[in-house]
């Protein structure tokens, strides 16, 4: 797998495409159902070790949510995650804190920083709507 880390593959290719083309964070089940459409040959077995090998060396970012199915998300921009507790589904909040939140810990610690995890949660719209109609 070393020998061909950084190469961008026609399959890793379609992978990358599909996950840019969405902000939902998806799983690598939601992304093999998407890439089969351009790579019909393509396994659920790839397209795993696919996106173990580009979050591995940074091409997109692997979000570990508690308890769930692993999702992929396309932006390695520092940025912070909110996942809704009924539903799973996770979207993007604003980042203008990470860069204070590491000072803060630095300074207040004899620590090197080197990162900070921070997961939101909360109902999403869809789902506050189903509870209100429900
Ligand atoms: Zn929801
Ligand atoms: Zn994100």
């Amino acid at each position: 797998m070393t020998s061909d880390g950084f190469r961008l593959t026609r399959q890793r290719r379609a992978i990358l495409d599909e996950l840019r083309k969405v902000t939902s964070h998806p799983t690598a089940d939601e992304l093999y159902e998407a890439v089969r459409r351009q790579c019909p040959n393509i396994s659920l077995g790839t397209v795993y070790r696919n996106l173990e090998t580009m979050s591995a060396n940074g091409i997109i970012r692997r979000i570990d949510v508690a308890g769930r199915q692993m999702r992929f998300d396309a932006d390695i921009e520092p940025h912070y995650h909110i996942r809704c507790v009924h539903c799973g589904r996770v979207d993007d909040v604003g980042s203008s804190t990470w860069d204070r939140l590491e000072k803060l810990a630095s300074e207040s610690t004899e620590y090197e920083v080197l990162g900070h995890t921070i997961e939101f949660t909360g109902v999403c719209p869809a789902c506050k709507e189903r509870e209100r109609s429900g």
